[in-house]
C-alpha cells in the first residue's frame, strides 16, 4: 500500500518548526526518530490516568498500569514474533541490552582464552562491552573486516571462528555504512559451529519486518527511541532456554524470588533481567511507536525508505566531488558522505543554518573512520515522513556550501 506521506507528517508537530527561520528538514533519524502524537498521547494517558508503580500493588492503578506494562510486552513480541514474552526483556536500549548479554552471557558461558566476534564496522556500543568482558575474563576479541563497498569479508568470518569461539555479535544494519548484513548466513555459520548469535537490530527494527523464529538468533536487541518510541527504552530478545541458563544483571525490585540474608532465589523471565521498578510509561510508549509502524505497515515503510535511499543516493552522487561512504549492494535509509575534503563538523553547521539537520562525525563507530582513514563524515538518515523534496533541499544546501569552499 503506498503511504500518505503529506498526511503522516501531521502527525509530527516538530516538523512544522522553523530552524534559523528556515523549515526543518529532519535527516538525522538514525540517531533518534522524532515521536508522532499517537505516542505521545500514549504516555500522557499512562501519567494522568492510571500512574502508578507496577507488579507490586493490589490497587486499581497499579493493576491498570500492570496490564499496560505487560500488554506492551505482547506487542512487542508479536511485532518480531518471538515466541513468547518471556522472551522479551525490558532494557534502557541497544546499549543496556548488549552490556547484559556482554556481562550474564560472559558469566556463565566464557572460560580464559575463550573468543568474541564482532564486526569492523559496529557501533562503540557493539564494542565497548566486549573489550571490557575480554578484559574481565581474559577472552579474545577477533574482527570481521570489511570492503571499500562497506560489505563484510564472509570468507575472513569463516577464518576467524575457532573451538574457542563463543559468541559472534553484529549490528544487522550499520549506522555509518548502512550495510544490511547477510545475518541469516552469520547465524546459520555460527551455529554450525555451536556458536551464539547476537545481533544488533538498533538500525534494523525501525526499518525492516523482524521474524525471530524464522531468523534463529540467539539475542536481537533495538531501541524505542528510534523507532517513533520514547528514549530510555529499549528490548532484548533472547530465547528463553539460553536466558534461563544466565545469571542476572542487575539486583533488587521484582527480579527476586526470596530474598534471605542466607539466599536469594531469582523470578522467572522476564523479571528475572529486570531489576528495579520498570519504566512502564516508556514500554507503553514503545507499543504505541510499534503500533503506529504497524497501522503504517512495515513493508510499506521499508518500500518507501528504499525509494527515498535510491533517490537520495542517486542524487548525492550527481554532486561533483562527494564521496559516498558505504556503497554495499543491500542498505538501508543511511547514507554516509564527504564533500571535496570539506570538514564534516563545517558541512553540518552550515547545512543546520538552512534548517537542515544532519549528523557529522565519527558516529560512534570510529573504526569505521580509521578504515577509510577520516576523522568522519557527513550522516543523512531517513525515516517515514522524510521527503524527495527534502533530499532535494540537502542537495541545494551541499551544492551551495561546496560552491562557498
Ligand atoms: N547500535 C547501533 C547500530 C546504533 O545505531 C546505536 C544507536 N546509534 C546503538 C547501537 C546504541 O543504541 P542506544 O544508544 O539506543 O542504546
Amino acid at each position: 500500500m503506498a503511504l500518505d506521506v503529506q498526511k503522516i507528517r501531521q502527525d509530527f508537530p516538530i516538523l512544522k518548526e522553523l530552524v534559523h527561520g528556515k523549515p526543518l528538514v529532519y535527516l538525522d533519524n538514525a540517531a533518534t526518530s522524532q515521536r508522532p502524537v499517537q505516542v505521545l498521547k500514549e504516555i500522557e494517558d499512562a501519567y494522568l490516568k492510571y500512574n502508578s508503580n507496577i507488579h507490586r500493588g493490589v490497587h486499581h492503578l497499579s493493576q491498570k498500569a500492570t496490564e499496560a506494562h505487560e500488554n506492551s510486552r505482547e506487542v512487542i513480541r508479536e511485532f518480531i514474533n518471538a515466541k513468547s514474552t518471556k522472551e522479551i526483556i525490558f532494557t534502557r536500549g541497544t546499549t543496556e541490552s548488549i552490556n547484559l548479554i556482554a556481562w550474564s552471557f560472559g558469566e556463565r558461558f566464557c572460560e580464559k582464552g575463550d573468543e568474541i566476534i564482532i564486526s569492523a564496522m559496529e557501533h562503540h556500543s557493539n564494542i565497548v562491552p566486549w573489550q571490557m568482558l575480554c578484559e574481565r575474563k581474559e577472552l579474545k576479541l577477533k574482527v570481521i573486516p570489511f570492503d571499500d563497498s562497506g560489505t563484510l569479508d564472509m570468507d575472513a568470518f569463516q577464518n576467524l571462528i575457532s573451538p574457542k569461539t563463543k559468541l559472534v555479535s553484529v549490528a544487522h544494519v550499520s549506522n555509518t555504512l548502512g550495510t544490511v548484513n547477510p545475518i541469516e548466513k552469520i547465524i546459520s555459520i555460527a551455529h554450525e559451529n555451536n556458536i551464539k548469535v547476537l545481533i544488533d537490530g538498533a538500525q534494523s527494527a525501525p526499518h525492516f519486518k523482524l521474524d525471530m523464529q524464522a531468523l534463529n538468533a540467539d539475542f536481537f536487541v533495538f531501541s524505542s527511541h528510534k523507532m517513533y518510541g520514547p528514549t530510555g527504552m529499549g528490548v532484548l530478545y533472547g530465547k528463553e532456554d539460553l536466558l534461563n541458563e544466565l545469571p542476572p544483571y542487575q539486583g533488587g525490585g521484582e527480579m527476586i524470588e526470596t530474598v534471605t540474608f542466607e539466599k536469594t532465589t531469582y523470578n522467572e523471565l522476564p523479571f528475572k533481567f529486570e531489576a528495579g521498578t520498570p519504566d512502564f510509561t516508556g514500554s507503553v510508549g514503545f507499543a504505541a511507536g510499534i503500533k503506529y509502524i504497524e497501522t503504517l505497515g512495515i513493508d510499506s515503510i521499508h518500500a518507501y525508505e528504499d525509494e527515498l535511499l535510491k533517490y537520495a543516493t542517486e542524487q548525492l552522487k550527481s554532486i561533483p566531488g562527494l564521496k559516498i561512504y558505504g556503497e554495499a549492494e543491500m542498505k538501508s535509509s543511511v547514507i554516509s558522505f564527504m564533500v571535496n575534503g570539506i570538514h564534516p563538523f563545517d558541512m553540518g553547521t552550515l547545512l543546520d543554518q538552512m534548517g537542515i539537520a544532519v549528523r557529522t562525525g565519527h558516529h560512534c563507530a570510529q573504526p569505521v573512520m580509521d578504515r577509510f582513514g577520516i576523522s568522519g563524515t557527513v550522516r543523512a538518515s531517513f525515516a517515514i515522513y522524510n521527503t524527495k523534496e527534502e533530499v532535494d533541499t540537502l542537495l541545494n544546501g551541499i551544492n551551495r556550501i561546496a560552491a562557498m569552499f
